[in-house]
């Protein structure tokens, strides 16, 4: 099934679209309906370069502007993103292209926006300090731009995640070189077009292509003083070996396995609401989405049995349809993926019964109830709607096996809401909900432990991942 209608230049440069070398066009294709709707005609080599050298160029000028100039673009991109036909336009491409509910790609556009308002106000407060600690010497402590820097994004937040990398970058004065996911370019090639218009040519680039023909060319050359990725935990490491002899200064936002514990007191009406959002944000496919679900023996069934019955209500189809509750996920093999996870796991399993669309990569929502521990569905990110329910005695069995897998990013508690606190804190996560499944905001911290990554993002920490101290030790006469 074919239906492409238009074609996209996967390469912004000097804000512009340049003639690609590598012309051969690529198919982005509907994740609802299985039908290519556009092709992107990638960059390459050439285009990494040419994109590199013009931010080489730019970093001086884009650096040394006032810090109030460089907020008052950032603010100049969130209004863009704010206006509605602006948010229309990129909702549905992020819509069309990763099978996310347009409600959800609306907040996405907001939250975006958001970014750009909150990284604004962070750097217009940052001032420089001046300290004296030995008599005769002045130590004036400066910060300045980290230089040019990598932007890697995956697919499943494709406005939002490049919006948190690219506004702190541009607000500490560093040129960005962005390469977006080649699953979902179109929303992203938006986005940067947006930018665009408020900043400097060279200040942003944007190439789409094959991921290491583009990101070899940046990461080998010394002129890229930072990197900032996210994506799966594979990727993160093969990045991670690229950068280390050079000691590129880096984040990484990896995968997630983010455990939901239901405390003895919990309201399991409200333990079920709170899931539903942590589990179905993004049709399963966020890094911090609940994947295993811990309760206490006496109230595993009944927790799984009303989570069930709420499952089985939503509604899958068409992502664009703002009744939808369900839409697909975002590749063809995911469906398959993600089913086997669930078969391979060896619990009692539930799956709704609520009618699959014919074509589109959709599957049902799946609940495991007592699987095995050491199965990869239980130990691994499952990225899609299905859930682990694990029995537990004492907390401490839950919070050491959380602390003995392999990531450390999201999670969530329910239940009284001091008891509750206290067990979020002696989770081994960067990022806690407690009695919400929504954790997330622009000003707090976003930062995984062990193989979720390292590095941080969100709040002021954010924008210091783009900036390098500088000391001057100053002797007085
Ligand atoms: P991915 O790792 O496949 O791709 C991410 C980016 O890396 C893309 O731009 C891709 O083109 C690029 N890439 C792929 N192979 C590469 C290579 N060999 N060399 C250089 N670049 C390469 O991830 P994805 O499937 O797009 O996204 C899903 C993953 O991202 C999940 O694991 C999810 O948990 C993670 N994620 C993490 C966070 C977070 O904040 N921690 C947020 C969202 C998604």
């Amino acid at each position: 099934m074919t239906t492409v209608t238009r074609t996209l230049s996967g390469v912004r440069i000097d804000n512009g679209t340049p003639e690609p070398q590598s012309p051969a066009p690529h198919e982005l294709v509907d994740p609802a309906t299985g039908a290519a709707w556009a092709t992107v005609v990638y960059g390459g080599e050439a285009e990494a370069r040419r994109a590199l050298d013009s931010a080489a160029r730019v970093l001086p000028a884009w650096a040394a502007l006032p810090a109030g100039r460089r907020a008052a673009a950032l603010r100049a991109i969130a209004a863009d993103l704010r206006e509605d036909g602006l948010t229309a336009r990129l909702a549905g491409l992020i819509t069309r292209e990763t099978g996310k509910r347009i409600a959800e790609a609306r907040a996405e556009v907001g939250l975006s926006a958001a970014f750009f308002e909150w990284f604004a106000d962070a750097v217009s407060g940052r001032a420089e300090r001046a300290w004296s600690h030995v008599p005769g010497l002045r130590h004036e402590v400066g910060e300045r731009a980290l230089g040019v820097v990598a932007v890697l994004t995956p697919w499943n937040f494709p406005v939002s995640i490049p919006a948190r990398k690219i506004a702190p970058a541009l607000a500490a004065g560093c040129p960005v070189l962005f390469k977006p996911s080649e699953v979902a370019p179109a929303s992203a090639l938006c986005l940067a077009e947006v930018v665009e218009r408020h900043v400097p040519s060279g200040v942003v680039s944007t190439v789409v292509g094959e991921p290491a023909a583009i990101s070899d060319v940046w990461l080998a050359d010394r002129r890229v003083r930072g990197l900032t990725f996210t994506g799966s935990t594979r990727v993160g490491r093969l990045l991670a070996a690229a950068v280390a002899p050079r000691f590129t200064r880096s984040v990484f936002e990896l995968g997630g396995n983010a455990p939901f514990v239901v405390l003895e007191d919990a309201d399991l009406d409200l333990a079920v609401e709170t899931l539903m959002v942590a589990k179905y944000r993004n049709n399963g496919q966020s890094c911090i989405a609940a994947n295993q679900v811990w309760a206490p023996r006496r109230s595993a069934d009944e927790l799984a049995a009303r989570f069930s019955r709420a499952s089985d209500r939503l509604v899958l189809g068409d992502p664009a349809d703002e009744a939808t509750t369900l839409g697909p996920l975002a590749l063809p093999t995911d469906p398959a993926r993600v089913e086997s996870l669930v078969d391979s796991a060896g619990g009692d399993v539930w799956r709704a019964a609520t009618p699959v669309p014919e074509a589109g990569n959709f599957t049902r929502p799946a609940v495991s109830v007592r699987p095995l521990r050491d199965s990869e569905l239980v130990r691994e990110e499952i990225f899609g709607p299905a859930v682990s329910v694990l029995e537990y005695d004492a907390l401490d069995e839950v919070l050491e096996a959380v602390a003995a897998g392999p990531y450390g990013l999201g999670g969530y508690v329910v239940g009284a809401p001091r008891r509750a606190a206290e067990v979020a804190r002696a989770l081994d996560v960067g990022i806690v909900g407690v009695n919400t499944g929504s954790p997330n905001t622009p000003q707090v911290p976003f930062a995984g432990l062990k193989d979720s990554g390292t590095g941080v993002e969100g709040s002021h920490l954010g924008l210091e991942a783009f900036l390098a101290p500088q000391t001057v030790a100053v002797a007085d006469g």
